[in-house]
């Protein structure tokens, strides 16, 4: 697995996602989904520039982030339990998974305890899949609107994961949902709440969604290759 050369790749198909629709390259920050992967990958990503990582495991997270350079801002890009909160709220630069109001009174709690602001983004279920965790589309507006209430919480944007599909075309009506929900919070201009990142697209999609106006985009399987689970 070469990562300097995916990375290579990742970054060029990102300018030119960026070119292609008129924006800076400057506007989208890549996200290295390390999850499952070991501290040589993340390594060598870091020599590589990168300092943005993501993971879905809060263990996981703690470990990586003790043993890793400390300019690396932590993403916590998995479902979060509300007893595991107080483990990351002083590590994280981001959690892009909240999605009720009770695991955002948990944040509050625990940050209000350490003394520190937390910037969260709010995971939306834009397409509906059962599967998946996220706020629905209809109740986003409400949720950012209570959550916006709890003072050591920071409202930075929106997350959403799209469904796996062979063509990523399918997937821009949920990118363009999220950018409009998005845009629809900005003009409610809610005190608190300072919308400026769209986390949206993977490997498989991440061009469209910079095109539809992803701010982060989450990479793992492009950049550190394919992942092997255990099987328990
Ligand atoms: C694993 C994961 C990713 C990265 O997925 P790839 O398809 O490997 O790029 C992105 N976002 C979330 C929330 C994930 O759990």
């Amino acid at each position: 697995m070469d990562i300097k050369e995916n990375l290579n790749i990742v970054r060029k198909n990102i300018e030119a996602a960026c070119a292609a629709c008129g924006r800076e390259t400057g506007e989208v920050k890549l996200i290295a989904v390390s999850k499952t992967k070991p501290l040589s990958m993340l390594e060598e990503a870091y020599t590589d520039g990168c300092r943005d990582f993501g993971e879905n495991k809060v263990q996981e997270l703690v470990d990586k982030y003790e043993a890793m350079p400390k300019d690396i801002r932590w993403h916590m890009i998995g479902h979060l339990q509300r007893n595991k909160v107080k483990y990351i709220v002083d590590k994280v630069f981001l959690i892009h998974s909240v999605d009720s109001l009770r695991l955002a009174q948990e944040i509050e709690k625990e940050a209000a305890k350490k003394g520190v602001s937390v910037n969260i983004l709010v995971e939306v279920n834009v397409a509906e899949e059962e599967s998946k965790f996220g706020t629905t589309a209809s109740e986003t507006v409400s949720l950012v609107e209570e959550i916006a209430k709890l003072p050591h919480i920071r409202i930075k944007g929106l997350m959403t994961i799209a469904p796996y599909v062979e063509d990523s075309e399918e997937n821009r009506r949920y990118f363009a949902k999220l950018k409009q929900i998005y845009v629809d919070i900005i003009h409610k201009n809610i005190d608190n709440v300072f919308m400026e990142e769209l986390s949206m697209g993977m490997t498989g999609d991440y061009e469209v969604a910079i095109t539809e106006g992803a701010t982060y985009i989450r990479v793992g399987t492009g950049i550190f290759g394919e992942r092997e689970y255990a099987v328990i």
